[in-house]
């Protein structure tokens, strides 16, 4: 049989679609010109630029006004994180997060503790869902922001995000999202929402590596971070990186048209990856939430098992997917999100997250959902921690939808 070349990792990363990276060339090559300089190859540039901030601006149900380009999701945190905290240092010094929020957000916060500001992370149940009540009961006086996830990128859970909207404005307090997994996968509607400010990254919606933006809804003010040029309102300086913004723009558009069969399309297929594997292998459990969760993200946890030799046996089938541990810093600590989960150490370091996405068909998760029990079997007869007797049948079905 031919090597297989299959790609389950898009919360990773996405390829650039080619109509974006078409339309990017065009713009390093032809229409190279600087967003600044008033001649014509200048205002080309600058038309590209605002024509994307529409394209941005409408995914969202956002004004193009409200748009702010920087270089991804970690940038757009950052701005977002430290640009409120440092404007309204004077009003407040508490900060609402949770555990389970991306490094890009964590560490940042851990960045503004150490500078005077009060942090408190929200802890989350078994499914990764905040609590409401505690959201409430954390507000003080002192609160200036409240920042929660859209839809978490390891076990994809998706958070009442227009509750915590509707919180964060009747307490006057500002409500920051990171919809980076959530932008293209998602219905997003800032106004509808509640949202203040929300982060999303070129790269993980078909356009480049490098590009991101940040909306901040009219009438909020930020703290620049970075300082130079009058670029982005100044707001953050720096020459517009214009290939990667007009891709982003167009990429938006596409996400946008195709949203509703993007999300049903990968739905079905996420849905018969976790009906059967319920049903098919035992002592395994669901990480995440059963239906509250992005279309195209499933997080297992197999008992007796090494979340990276299971990278590696998929790998060798050519299977591209992602495991809970060592994904971000290469040592072997288990992940915090499966860790404020509840899991145990053990359960956690044997757990799998596949991310399907746009181009990713129904043949390659059957041929997934056929060659999986028999990895696992091998895996656990390998481990010396197995134990025939205390493999449970795992089909729970209050977790399966489909059968
Ligand atoms: C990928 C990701 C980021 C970081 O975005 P970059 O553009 O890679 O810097 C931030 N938050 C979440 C939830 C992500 O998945």
């Amino acid at each position: 049989m031919e090597k297989k070349n299959i790609y389950f990792d898009h919360s990773a990363t996405t390829q650039v679609d080619s109509a974006v990276a078409k339309k990017m060339l065009e713009y390093m090559t032809d229409k190279f010109g600087n967003a600044s300089s008033i001649h014509s190859f200048g205002r080309e540039a600058k038309k590209a630029l605002e024509e994307a901030r529409k394209q941005v601006a409408r995914l969202i149900n956002a004004e193009p006004t409200e748009i702010i380009f920087t270089s991804g999701g970690t940038e757009s945190d950052n701005l977002a994180l430290k640009g409120i905290a440092l404007r309204n240092r004077k009003k407040g010094n508490h900060i609402i997060s949770s555990q389970i929020e991306h490094h890009a957000i964590l560490h940042t916060l851990e960045y503004l503790e150490e500078n005077g500001f009060k942090v408190t992370y929200l802890p989350v149940d078994e499914n990764a869902m905040i609590n409401l009540e505690d959201l409430k009961n954390a507000i003080t006086d002192e609160t200036i922001l409240i920042s929660i996830m859209f839809a978490n990128n390891e076990v994809g859970t998706i958070q009442p995000i227009k509750e915590i909207g509707k919180i964060a404005k009747e307490h006057d307090i500002y409500f920051h999202t990171d919809a980076v997994q959530a932008i293209g996968n998602c219905h997003i509607d800032v106004r509808e929402m509640n949202i203040d400010l929300l982060s999303m990254s070129g790269h993980k919606f078909y356009s480049s590596k490098g590009t991101g933006a940040l909306y901040v809804r009219k009438g909020v003010r930020i703290e620049a971070i970075q300082h130079g040029g009058a670029h982005e309102r100044n707001i953050r300086a720096g020459t517009e990186n214009i290939p990667g913004i007009v891709g982003m723009g167009l990429a938006a558009d596409i996400a946008r048209v195709n949203l509703d069969d993007h999300i049903k399309n990968l739905t079905k297929l996420r849905d018969k990856i976790i009906d059967t594997i319920l049903a098919e292998i035992p002592s395994v459990k669901l990480n995440g939430h059963r239906t509250q969760r992005l279309p195209g993200l499933v997080n297992f946890s197999f008992s007796f098992i090494e979340g990276e030799s299971l990278l590696l046996n998929l790998d060798l089938k050519g299977i591209a997917a992602s495991s809970g541990s060592a994904c971000t810093s290469g040592s072997l600590d288990p992940s915090h999100v499966l860790l404020s989960m509840g899991l145990n150490h053990e359960t956690a370091h044997g757990s799998l997250r596949l991310s399907l996405g746009r181009h990713n068909t129904e043949e390659e998760v059957d041929y997934f959902l056929e060659i999986i029990p028999e990895i696992i079997d091998k895996l656990r007869k390998m481990s010396p921690l197995y134990n025939p007797s205390d493999i449970k049948v795992s089909n729970p079905c209050d977790q399966c939808i489909n059968r």
